[in-house]
């Protein structure tokens, strides 16, 4: 085999699966994660159809997934005064199995076995003919073969090694924020309030109050959530319905995050040894496809490094070529418009979406269509 060790950036969704597959086929893999532990929060998120069921089976984590399964919920649409306007099927919402982000990392972590430096990021990359050097903000400078950015949206390994966010990263109007409002909030049946430009979902088993607003792109610093609450009730001002109420709940939320509405777009996964994967190469934010093109583009990326007994540059074009068309998906559409509609009359479209059987299912067939264009190969039969 050409190459060996490997590290990753990122121990969320796409660098846990990435780690999991590699070392099963006998690479040194190291994790490097900026949070102190696997982050846990985020919304519930989903998979669709037979190819993301056959890839959590391949990697054996099916059966704990369903276990920990939030079970799609329907949720309804309300107006200002509490009135029932539409109900958005669970099916919709959920795809076919559903569970908090938190938790599949979770799990994803506790599959794999190899070493991870928690708290801590890197901070240069040099590539040699023969590796890449490593510095790190923490740890000591090390070298190894390949290194692959699971780094989401704002990869650092993306703009250390292929250039700045502006470059690849495009604002899509909207922000979103999710906040854990405790037991009251919570509890109870899920609902949705939307004003033009601004969406608040509470309650059900999706965990935190979700927040999706329309807004020019804000500044702001990512590692100060204080500022981010503050972002979040100005964009609030003056709503109604439980608006009040939940937004003077925010200072004290127990877990909060906020971020923009995004795509990323590049023309290359790779660059020399250097890979991305997950949303650092493929995401749209709240697209409903980002956790799916995640585990799917670990085995790919991983099953290709195999079959070429790890020589990259094979090995990164077949990743490349296969995956972009499965990946198309991350380049439609936002959800933005469809959660946040922009007038009374876009919001009732929206709605009335929901109330029709027949758009329903065009719009459930569709996201099936796009969760299963792939050819999965078997990388390694019987193992
Ligand atoms: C806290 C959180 C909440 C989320 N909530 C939702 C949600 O509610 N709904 C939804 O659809 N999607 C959500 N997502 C995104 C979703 O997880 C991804 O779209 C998808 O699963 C693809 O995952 P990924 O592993 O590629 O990227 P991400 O899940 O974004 O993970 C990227 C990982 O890289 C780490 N990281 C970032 N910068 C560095 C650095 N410099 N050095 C080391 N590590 C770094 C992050 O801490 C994170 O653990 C959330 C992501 C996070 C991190």
């Amino acid at each position: 085999m050409k190459n060996r060790t490997v590290l990753i950036s990122g121990a969320s969704i796409a660098g846990p699966a990435l780690a999991h597959w590699l070392t099963r086929y006998g690479w040194t893999v190291t994790v490097v994660e900026r949070a102190p532990a696997v982050r846990p929060g985020g919304q519930a998120v989903d998979f669709k159809g037979p190819t993301h069921r056959a890839v959590l089976e391949r990697m054996g984590v099916l059966d704990e997934i369903l276990r920990h399964q939030t079970g799609g919920q329907d949720q309804t649409i309300v107006d200002a005064t509490g009135k029932p306007q539409a109900v958005i099927p669970g099916e919709f919402t959920g795809g076919e199995i559903e569970i908090r982000r938190g938790d599949l990392a979770e799990i994803l972590h506790r599959h794999t076995s190899c070493e991870y430096l928690f708290g801590d990021t890197i901070t240069a990359l040099s590539e040699t003919p023969d590796g890449v050097d490593v510095t790190f903000a923490n740890a000591e400078p090390r070298r190894f073969d390949l290194v692959a950015g699971a780094d989401g949206i704002h990869s650092n390994v993306r703009r250390l090694a292929f250039g700045p966010e502006r470059d690849y990263v495009r604002h899509l109007g909207y922000h979103y924020a999710l906040a854990e409002l405790g037991e009251q909030v919570a509890d109870g049946e899920a609902v949705m309030y939307n004003e033009p430009g601004r969406m608040t979902a509470v309650g059900g088993p999706k965990a935190s109050a979700f927040f999706v607003f329309a807004s020019p792109e804000l500044h702001y610093d990512r590692t100060d959530t204080e500022q981010q609450r503050r972002l979040l009730i100005d964009a609030y001002q003056g709503a109604g319905w439980r608006l009040p109420e939940l937004m003077a709940r925010i200072p004290q939320a127990r877990e909060f995050y906020l971020d923009s509405l995004s795509r990323v777009t590049i023309d290359r996964y790779s660059r020399g040894r250097v890979v991305l994967l997950g949303d650092a190469a493929y995401g749209n934010t709240l697209g409903g496809f980002g956790t799916g093109l995640a585990i799917v583009g670990a085995y790919v990326l991983a099953g290709e490094l195999l079959a070429a007994d790890g020589d990259h540059r094979v090995a990164f074009a077949r990743y490349e070529k296969l995956f972009r068309g499965y990946a198309k998906i991350s380049q439609r559409g936002s959800a933005g418009p469809f959660l946040a509609p922009p007038s009374p009359l876009r919001i009732k479209l929206r709605d009335w979406t929901f109330k029709s059987r027949f758009l329903l299912g065009l719009m459930l067939k569709a996201t099936d269509k796009f969760a299963t264009d792939i050819e999965l190969p078997d990388y390694a039969p019987g193992s």
